[in-house]
C-alpha cells in the first residue's frame, strides 16, 4: 500500500506522528500466547512449560507462554492442551470480572478464546450462552468448546446461533456480564488482503460503527441492572471504539456508568477505555472498555 491509499491518508489523519510505526506494525506478524487449558493435567501442563520455557511476563497470566511453534496436543482425556491467542484477549475476558454463578453471554463468540476464559471463570454454577451469526463460524465454536471443555462443564455452555441484537428484545435483563466482542474493521486483516484494501473507504468505518452500537445498546438491554457489559474490538479506529462507548453513555445517561479498564503490561488508556496496539507491545490491535449498568 502507498501512502496515498486512502486508508493511509484516513489514519494519518487520526494518529499523526504515530503512524508511520502503527502502519508498520500492523504488517508484521501478531504475537501470539498459547494459553494452557485450565482443565489439562498438571503432567501436560508442565511439559508445555519445558518445551517454552520463555514464561509471559504478563501479570496474572501464569497460564501463558510465548507460542513459538508450539501446537495444541490431546491429553488422555481427549482435551487439548494449548489455545493459541492474542493475550489481550485474555485481558478483555478478565475485564468482565466473573463471578461463580454467573449467568454469561458473549454475544459475537466464535471462534472462542474469549469464550473459554470465561468458561474457565464461571464456576460451578454459573451458564453461558455463546452466540454467533454466522453458521461457519459457529461449527468452529462448537468444536473449539467440545475440545477444550470437560463434558460436565459443557452442559452449562449454549451454543446459540441469533443476531446478537435480538438478545436485547427477547432477553432483556436476563444476564449477569456480557461480552460483545464486536466485528470490526480489524486493519490488521485489511493489510494483509489485496481485495478489502480495494474495497476500503472511511463510510466502512462508519457504517460498522453504527452495527456496533446497535448490538452494544442491546447489550446493554440484556445486561441485568448491577451487571456488566465489556464491550471490545480488534480496529484502530476511533470510530468504532471510544466514539461508540461515548454515544452508549450519551443515550443512556444515569443507567449506565463507565468503569476504569484495567491496564495489563502494553496496554495504553485512551478516554474510555484501554487498548493494547502493535507498535507498543507487538499484540493487538484490541480495545475494550468496560461498562456497569445502573439502573
Ligand atoms: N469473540 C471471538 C473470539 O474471541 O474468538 C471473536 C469474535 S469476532 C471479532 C466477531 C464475530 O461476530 C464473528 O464471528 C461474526 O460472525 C460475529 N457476528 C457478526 N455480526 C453478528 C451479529 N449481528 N450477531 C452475532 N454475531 C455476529
Amino acid at each position: 500500500m502507498n501512502t496515498d491509499h486512502p486508508f493511509y491518508r484516513h489514519f494519518e489523519k487520526v494518529y499523526g506522528s504515530r503512524w508511520p510505526g502503527l502502519f508498520a506494525a500492523l504488517q508484521t506478524r501478531e504475537q501470539q500466547v498459547a494459553r494452557v487449558n485450565a482443565w489439562s493435567p498438571s503432567d501436560k501442563s508442565t511439559k508445555s512449560w519445558s518445551q517454552f520455557p520463555e514464561k509471559s511476563e504478563l501479570p496474572g497470566c501464569h497460564w501463558l507462554t510465548p507460542a513459538h511453534g508450539c501446537q495444541p496436543e490431546r491429553n488422555s482425556d481427549e482435551l487439548l492442551d494449548i489455545y493459541i491467542m492474542d493475550p489481550a484477549s485474555v485481558m478483555v475476558a478478565r475485564a468482565l470480572d466473573v463471578q461463580p454463578g454467573d449467568r454469561l453471554l458473549d454475544m459475537c463468540a466464535a471462534p472462542g478464546g474469549k469464550s473459554l476464559v470465561m468458561i474457565e471463570s464461571f464456576g460451578g454454577e454459573g451458564e453461558i450462552f455463546c452466540n454467533d451469526l454466522s453458521p461457519e463460524r459457529r461449527e468452529r465454536l462448537k468444536k473449539v468448546i467440545q475440545q477444550y471443555v470437560p463434558r460436565e462443564v459443557r452442559n452449562r455452555v449454549w451454543v446459540t446461533g441469533k443476531d446478537g441484537v435480538q438478545f436485547g428484545l427477547k432477553e432483556p435483563g436476563s444476564f449477569d456480564r456480557v461480552l460483545l466482542d464486536a466485528p470490526c474493521s480489524g486493519e490488521r486483516h485489511i493489510l494483509e488482503n489485496q481485495a478489502a484494501q480495494d474495497e476500503w473507504s472511511p463510510r466502512r468505518t462508519e457504517h460498522l460503527a453504527a452495527r456496533q452500537y446497535s448490538l452494544l445498546a442491546a447489550a446493554f438491554l440484556a445486561v441485568k441492572v448491577g451487571g456488566r457489559i465489556v464491550y471490545s474490538t480488534c480496529s484502530i479506529s476511533p470510530a468504532e471504539n471510544d466514539d461508540v462507548v461515548r454515544k452508549l453513555l450519551k443515550k443512556k445517561k444515569s443507567a449506565v456508568k463507565l468503569l476504569e479498564a484495567p491496564v495489563g503490561v502494553g496496554g495504553e488508556r485512551t478516554e474510555l477505555g484501554v487498548a493494547y496496539m502493535p507498535d507498543q507491545c507487538g499484540f493487538g490491535p484490541l480495545y475494550f472498555a468496560v461498562i456497569e449498568k445502573v439502573e
